[in-house]
């Protein structure tokens, strides 16, 4: 494929995710902006990172934290609000926070005070989300709902704000199953902001295959990566 002929079909991929998105939406009666899309950059290179953010897509997402910040510091020309969606590890947060990013994986007490400590010591306020791990399955990372109670007793005072959760289906998950887990997800929130007072607008859910469901059930953040690459790389 040309380079423009790899951007084109990127072009076409954002606009028909956009079109997607909204229309799940409007289909819950929700209106057509209540869900951002964040693009998972993390199966391409920089170059054809640019080509998506070319296209439209500002808000972009990579799972590992060194692709984050080396990313980051190539198209620093480009206005870009990134997430990282993957583990991080508290020796990777004060590179990583340079970037300013908004941290949707957060499966810790000890990681939530470490982002608060190295935010308040660059002087900025980090958007956290903390990741659920609702399916139950084992070889997933993310809190289980049991502990999340006592770690929003105690959160940090400053250097983050925490705007909600974040969640995966299991994998191979069917997408009816998907969206019982996110309904889930979203009850635990209401019960967990009943409880504590704290408030958890935001429910990042659903990547390519499961996107609908996620919005069905209340998503205002989706995940998407391999959808938007299609034709592009061997999936
Ligand atoms: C890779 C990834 C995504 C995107 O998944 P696709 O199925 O490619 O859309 C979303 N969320 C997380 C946490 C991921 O690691």
């Amino acid at each position: 494929m040309t380079d423009s002929a790899t951007a084109d079909r990127i072009r076409e991929n954002w606009h028909c995710v956009q079109d997607d998105v909204q229309q799940a939406a409007r289909a819950h009666s929700r209106p057509a902006d209540a869900v951002q899309i964040v693009g998972v950059s993390k199966y391409v290179d920089t170059a054809t990172t640019a080509m998506l953010i070319d296209a439209g897509c500002h808000c972009l997402g990579e799972s590992r934290p060194q692709v984050l910040w080396q990313k980051a510091e190539q198209l620093m020309d480009q206005e870009v609000a990134w997430h990282l969606i993957g583990h991080l590890q508290r020796n990777k947060v004060r590179r990583l926070l340079k970037c300013g990013p908004c941290i949707e994986s957060v499966d810790s007490q000890r990681l939530l005070q470490a982002i608060a400590d190295e935010s308040l010591a660059q002087g900025r306020v980090t958007r956290v989300l903390l990741e659920v791990n609702i399916s139950g399955d084992e070889a997933k990372t993310g809190l289980l709902p049991a502990e999340l109670p006592g770690l929003l007793e105690s959160l940090p005072s400053q250097g983050v704000q925490l705007d909600g959760l974040m969640a995966m289906a299991g994998w191979g998950t069917a997408p009816a199953e998907a969206r019982k887990q996110f309904a889930e997800t979203r009850l635990l929130r209401d019960r967990l902001t009943d409880q504590t007072g704290v408030p958890l607008p935001h429910l990042s859910m659903g990547m390519s295959g499961d996107f609908r469901e996620a919005i069905a059930e209340g998503a205002t953040i989706v995940r998407i990566g391999s959808r938007l690459f299609e034709g592009v790389i061997q999936q």
